[in-house]
């Protein structure tokens, strides 16, 4: 009778808390600065933040949790592949973006390097498929542990024929617009997004058929159908994962008629105008799920991480303004190993857990989603057929003075993203160690080594003041390096490899 009655008991407050794992949502933007937000990152306001608008990361920050030095690779496909692998970008060698199309090198050509021998079909959930790294995606073990596992949006892990171009082969039970392509072909569905019969084109933006010919912008397609996608779990209670990866703020840039016109009226130039409307329109996307969530009463027991992929674009033109100013007071812009690249506006927001309106200053890279993500779903002792290089950050959550001084964070691009070479831009390793960042340029082998916490704009070269320095983290940075076999150009006239930093 006793163990009946435990058993009623049991049953009744299982009903009453039927869902206990929470659910998760990574709202991933693309291309967007640190900078590009109403929402200040540094430990003041800029001049940038007066431009834009974006009220529901205010009001998710202020729920939450802000991260004043997260991390991603310089460009997309580098970033998407170690969140979902968990593996440094040097490690995965994926290290640019993917073409659409397979086989194809995106690297562009130079005279003095030979390209690097990079995994130029992007990443793979199975195993043997041609110059893709084969891993196992975190979507996949959320599924085997029974979340309901949706993606929306921009894919962009490897290049079509592969099977990592297919999100339902990555872990997702649900697709939504999700492919090879990097960016949308158009933002308009007076464009069909793209989809115009008789004119194939591989960044034609597939699956919102339905909105074809409206007035309905991208980013606003892509959010209707995420609500949509929530429906079923949500309504049989089961735990769900949603990647919300927005094709905004990526190029083309096309105005949001919704939101361009107090641009236009603030007097900034068309471009400008342009990309802060894109801005705003996914803003709306990130404050339209939160509603739904509370409306459908399951707000506080859904985690939001809130993140970009790499640096806003600094190049103008297609940006309005000076060359690589956008991203101030950080150096250069996408495709950098300068902290206009790669240092992202990062929230995360986690009922019941993290501190509302607290700031994190420890540094973390988006390798380390992949812990953290399984780690919030509760799912351990899970096996993987690549090893893991990210960290959770599940500590920091729970305390936001955490610090570790000790972790090391690496970047490697031995590519070449743009024709002519930017800050940092094209042939690039660094690593970051508490507050010291080393920048090894592989073209003539120089270093140069920045204090951070002093001059967060890399500035001032510390090289000859700290040599010891220089040389500690050049061998941790060329150790890793060599541990994972990563790939370096060569040189033309030599037909050597480009040495690793520390063997100079
Ligand atoms: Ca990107």
């Amino acid at each position: 009778m006793k163990n009946l009655i435990f058993l009623l008991l049991l049953i009744s407050s299982l009903s009453a808390h039927p869902q206990k794992r929470p659910n998760i949502i990574v709202f991933l933007v693309d291309d967007m600065g640190w900078q590009d937000c109403s929402l200040p990152f540094w430990d003041k306001p800029t001049p940038q933040n007066q431009i834009y608008h974006t009220p529901n990361m205010e009001r998710l920050a202020k729920e939450g949790m802000k991260f004043t030095n997260a991390y991603a690779a310089p460009v997309c496909t580098p970033s998407r592949s170690s969140m979902l692998s968990g593996m440094n970008a040097a490690h995965h060698r994926i290290t640019n973006w993917t073409s659409p199309y397979k086989n194809t090198n995106t690297d562009n050509k130079d005279e003095q390097m030979e390209a690097a021998p990079w995994m130029i079909n992007g990443l793979s959930p199975v195993p043997d498929i041609e110059k893709t790294t084969y891993a196992t995606t975190f979507p996949e073990l959320l599924r085997e542990s029974g979340y309901y596992t949706i993606h929306v949006g921009k894919g962009h892990w490897a290049s079509r024929g592969t099977p990592g171009a297919n999100p339902h082969q990555m872990g997702f039970m649900v697709n939504i617009a999700g492919h090879a392509g990097g960016h949308p072909q158009s933002y308009l569905a007076e464009d069909n997004y793209g989809n115009i019969t008789g004119k194939a084109q591989p960044q034609a933006v597939p699956d919102l058929e339905e909105y074809f010919g409206t007035d309905t912008f991208l980013t606003e397609a892509l959010t209707k159908e995420a609500i949509r996608a929530l429906d079923a779990p949500i309504r049989n209670k089961q735990p769900f994962y949603l990647n919300m990866a927005h094709y905004a703020v990526h190029l083309p840039y096309m105005a949001d008629k919704r939101f361009i016109q107090k641009y236009f009226d603030a007097g900034l130039d068309s471009t400008e105008a342009i990309y802060a409307a894109l801005i705003e329109g996914m803003d709306k996307s990130l404050g339209d799920i939160m509603d739904f969530l509370k409306k459908k009463k399951v707000d506080k027991n859904t985690i939001i991480i809130f993140m970009s992929d790499n640096g806003g674009l600094s190049l103008a033109p297609p940006r309005g303004g000076k060359p690589q100013t956008q991203n101030f007071p950080l150096k250069a812009g996408k495709g950098s190993v300068y902290e206009g690249g790669i240092r992202e506006p990062m929230i995360v927001k986690w009922p019941g857990v993290v501190k509302p309106n607290t700031v994190a200053k420890q540094y973390l890279i988006i390798e380390d989603f992949f812990p953290t993500i399984l780690q919030l779903a509760g799912i351990k002792n899970y096996k993987t057929v690549q090893t893991i290089d990210g960290r959770s950050f599940v500590p920091i959550l729970k305390n936001s003075d955490y610090t570790d001084t000790s972790r090391v964070l690496i970047w490697h691009f031995p590519n070449k993203w743009t024709g002519k070479d930017g800050p940092g831009i094209n042939y690039f390793s660094a690593i970051r160690m508490g507050r010291w960042k080393l920048v090894y340029d592989m073209r003539n082998g120089k270093n140069e080594l920045y204090d951070l916490t002093k001059d967060i704009g890399e500035t001032e070269n510390l090289v000859s003041q700290y040599p010891q320095k220089v040389k500690q983290l050049s061998k941790i940075l060329s150790d890793s390096l060599r541990k994972w076999k990563s790939p370096m150009p060569s040189f033309k006239n030599s037909g050597k490899q480009v040495p690793w930093p520390d063997e100079l």
